[in-house]
């Protein structure tokens, strides 16, 4: 780890407090006097910039909501003059309608330091090479990936996602320290590594990776293959400008989160009220300088929870849990609502079956049925196959109460992502 911080603060809870408090005054009094469309909901809620005292105060303003980002598509809630913009990213688009998020210049500068930041705490240097097999273009990932990365010192290696010989090759020929992708391209990458006998030949000592949950078996799976000495689970999304709002640091004990630029709040998705620290809610962020799009109490449908205890690593930023899932993951079988997360973590018992799983929902005969396709592993028996389906079924009864087909696959059979990976697939509707 670098001693010293170039990018990393280094701010007491007094003086913290004070930056969220400025910067949450500018935001409001910004958003207002920059949107109509923020002027409408401070003027429903019978809210001013200047009844904004305390970070208390934070609980009088209304939430943000992705409706209302889709309402004012394509620039919603743009606070600047168009003039002031200078770059769009668009989300995924895993969750319905693209949503599109300016920037200004002072954005994009506030994002490459977050980015940078990152780099420091997973303890890069600036003699190292990252390679960066993320989407480019309007998703911000690979883009902000290099900002980050170009301002931290390293070398950048822009491949973008996909091509996997080409991966390959740059890995072998270049011999990256660290590699910047999503957990299923990593593995993907691993096990190919794997496949064609390519472990003396890379040099790979990090593994920076997020855009969607993994499992422990999956991370445990790309860490071994690729002999890595370390490997960070990054959080971010396109609303808060894009990937890099924190980083876990090398006790993997959560994420520390950038708390000088948003403030991040955990409310009951139902009440809408704050949760007790360390209970798990959605993840509620007020960014503090955002200048093109501020959010304000932005409802991200992320669930995780506060980390209250101060972190082993020393580091003075608070920390949330790692992204549990999304509330829009959840669907509802037969009466009982499920995350593929409480799935995915029975699964992980499992010592004869990979990290892979795809749960398909359809409708027989008018009822709902649910089959949960699984891998076998290359040191497992087929011969066992059944047993082990029953074992897994009925482990899934016991937890999850519901009835789920459990079908074994062989290795490496289910279908493989170099971006997020799709774990649900309902075809429910479709009748
Ligand atoms: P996008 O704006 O398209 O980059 O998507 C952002 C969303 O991806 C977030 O709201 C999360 O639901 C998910 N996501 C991003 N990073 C992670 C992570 N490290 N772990 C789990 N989910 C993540
Ligand atoms: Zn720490």
């Amino acid at each position: 780890m670098n001693k010293e911080k170039r990018f990393l603060p280094d701010l007491n809870p007094e003086q913290l407090a004070a930056l969220q408090l400025e910067g949450l005054k500018w935001t409001v009094a910004h958003a207002c006097s920059g949107s109509p469309a923020y002027r409408e909901k401070f003027d429903q809620a019978r809210i001013k910039p200047e009844d904004i005292t305390s970070l208390a105060d934070i609980e009088k303003l209304p939430f943000t909501t992705v409706e209302d980002l889709r309402r004012g598509y394509p620039l919603p809630l743009l606070s600047v003059p168009q003039e002031q913009i200078v770059r769009i990213h668009a989300s995924s688009g895993t969750t319905g309608k693209r949503k599109i998020l300016a920037y200004t210049q002072k954005d994009i500068d506030t994002w490459k330091v977050m980015m940078a930041r990152c780099f420091e705490l997973a303890g890069l240097t600036t003699l190292d090479r990252v390679q960066i097999a993320v989407g480019y273009g309007l998703w911000t990932a690979g883009v902000g990936f290099q900002l980050g990365c170009e301002h931290f010192g390293a070398m950048a290696v822009p491949l973008g996602p996909g091509n996997l010989d080409f991966q390959l090759q740059f890995l072998t020929d270049l011999q990256p320290a660290c590699l910047c992708s999503t957990a299923s391209m990593a593995l993907l990458l691993a096990e190919q590594v794997e496949k064609m006998g390519l472990q003396d030949r890379i040099k790979l000592k990090k593994l920076i990776f997020g855009a969607e949950p993994h499992t422990p078996k999956m991370r445990r799976k790309i860490e071994q293959t690729l002999d890595l000495e370390d490997s960070f689970d990054i959080p971010g999304m396109t609303e808060v400008y894009g990937p890099g709002t924190g980083l876990e640091c090398w006790e993997h004990k959560g994420m520390h989160y950038w708390a000088d630029i948003f403030i991040l709040e955990i409310v009951d998705p139902v009440s809408l009220k704050p949760v007790q620290p360390g209970q798990t809610g959605e993840m509620v962020i007020t960014t503090l300088r955002k200048e093109g799009v501020p959010l304000i109490r932005y409802r991200t449908r992320d669930l995780t929870r506060i980390l209250p205890d101060p972190c082993p690593c020393g580091l003075n930023l608070p920390r949330h849990d790692r992204i549990l899932g999304r509330s829009d993951d959840m669907f509802i079988f037969r009466g009982v609502n499920i995350y593929p997360g409480q799935i995915a973590e029975i699964l992980e018992g499992f010592k004869d079956i990979s990290s892979e799983y795809l749960i398909t929902l359809d409708r027989k005969k008018g009822l709902d049925f649910m089959q949960i396709s699984v891998e076998r592993k290359e040191s497992a028996s087929a011969d066992n196959d059944s047993h082990l389906a029953g074992l897994i079924s009925a482990q899934i009864r016991k937890k999850v109460m519901v009835r789920a087909e459990v079908d074994i696959q062989g290795p490496g059979k289910l279908p493989r992502s170099m971006g997020k990976s799709r774990r649900i697939l309902d075809q429910r509707d479709q009748d």
